[in-house]
């Protein structure tokens, strides 16, 4: 089914500009494996978030998040439970699976739908040293407002932490810091549907230069020059056309992002009532699409059945939870994650465009205001 107005349209840079980068890759004869557009896009990575960190490249966000779980967690002989929230997206804990580890799922906080600490928690104390690391999401790419408990959590029990931020690269902290400076690494996803999109693409970011190397490697078959395979790698690389868009987005990304965050603001004071809430720190995100939560499932299901009426395609997310998807089903349990299956009836995901028609904008706030 086509909508007028689609849940995702990304702003890509203009047919013109991209043939030129084709063109400039076509000369130098150098289409993958670090190649000059490759180098440059690594260097603006680190450049936009600041800080000295490391970024690696990949050819999507699934693969650095196996990459992150199988370098930075230890290869231990306990049971290899690896902490997930079962509100995110398949593809964290399906990297835990790849990794050959097992997701051990907790629940979010019912507000921010972030992460339970006390889920967390929980789990610490009926599965204890069985616990081999967190991979925490920033839900939406949002930075969660709890990120230095998460840290002291990791700290006190010796477990290494991976964040997944995939949505959220130019996302902050509710400190102001840049997300991708939290945990051991962050990692983010450039995929077509993220607000920083190139197609297929990803990146991990970490203070580590050494581990860094580790991840780069991985991309690369787990080869190191002149010895070949010294540990255990695959094929990862990011091509040069996509770095290559990847730079030309990072030229106005700023100004892309305050798009976003300046038609979210707009449709929270178009919008009348206290019907739909708002997660904290959705302003200072990256603003993928703008998830609210509703009184209750009743009410979701009719908003989100009239917008689709209106030809606005609006989305309920994280659905389904990750836990109840059948290859899931029998994946361990925190507790009954009683939060996560009550937000999932209330969630609605609206879409919030780069460069948002005015009428599209209008046509979302009628409807969200019963106004059609
Ligand atoms: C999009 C997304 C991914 C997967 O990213 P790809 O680049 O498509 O592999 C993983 N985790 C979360 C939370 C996502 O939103």
């Amino acid at each position: 089914m086509k909508f007028d107005v689609p849940f995702i349209r990304p702003v890509f840079p203009h047919p013109e500009e991209v043939s030129r980068d084709l063109q400039d890759i076509i000369e130098a004869n150098w289409f993958t494996n670090f190649g000059p557009k490759e180098r440059e896009f690594v260097r603006g990575i680190e450049a936009y978030l600041g800080d000295g960190l490391h970024a690696v490249t990949f050819s999507n966000a699934t693969l650095a998040l196996m990459a992150a779980i199988k370098v930075l967690l230890p290869a231990g002989v306990n049971e290899r439970f690896v902490l997930v929230p079962s509100f995110t997206f398949a593809a964290g804990p399906a990297a835990i699976e790849w990794a050959d580890y097992r997701p051990l799922f907790i629940d979010v906080e019912s507000e921010t739908l972030q992460p339970s600490l006390a889920s967390a928690r929980a789990a610490l104390a009926t599965y204890g040293r069985r616990i081999s690391g967190i991979l925490l999401c920033n839900t939406f790419g949002i930075g969660n407002p709890s990120i230095g408990e998460w840290e002291l959590l990791a700290q006190e029990n010796d477990l290494p932490l991976i964040i997944d931020s995939a949505a959220g690269f130019g996302s902050l902290y509710a400190s102001g810091a840049k997300v991708g400076q939290a945990g051991l690494c962050e990692i983010f996803s450039f995929h077509a549907t993220k607000p920083f999109a190139i197609g297929e693409g990803g990146a991990v970011v970490c203070h580590d230069a050494e581990v860094a190397i580790r991840l780069k490697a991985f991309t690369n078959f787990g080869f190191t020059a002149g010895q070949g395979a010294t540990s255990l790698g695959l094929n990862a690389k990011l091509q040069e056309i996509n770095a290559a868009i990847g730079l030309r987005q990072l030229t106005n990304f700023d100004e892309a992002l305050e798009q976003r965050r300046k038609t979210l603001r707009r449709m929270r004071e178009a919008i009348s009532g206290d019907t739909y809430r708002f997660p904290d720190g959705l302003e200072q995100s990256s603003v993928c699409f703008a998830s609210t939560l509703l009184p209750d499932r009743e009410t979701r299901d009719l908003v989100l059945g009239r917008l689709r009426e209106h030809s606005i395609e609006a989305r309920s997310y994280y659905s389904p939870a990750v836990h109840t998807q059948p290859h899931f089903a029998d994946a361990a349990r925190a507790d009954s994650l009683v939060n996560t299956s009550v937000a999932l009836g209330k969630v609605l995901s609206i879409p919030i465009h780069q460069s948002m028609a005015e009428a599209s904008f209008q046509a979302i706030v009628n409807v969200l205001n019963y106004e059609v």
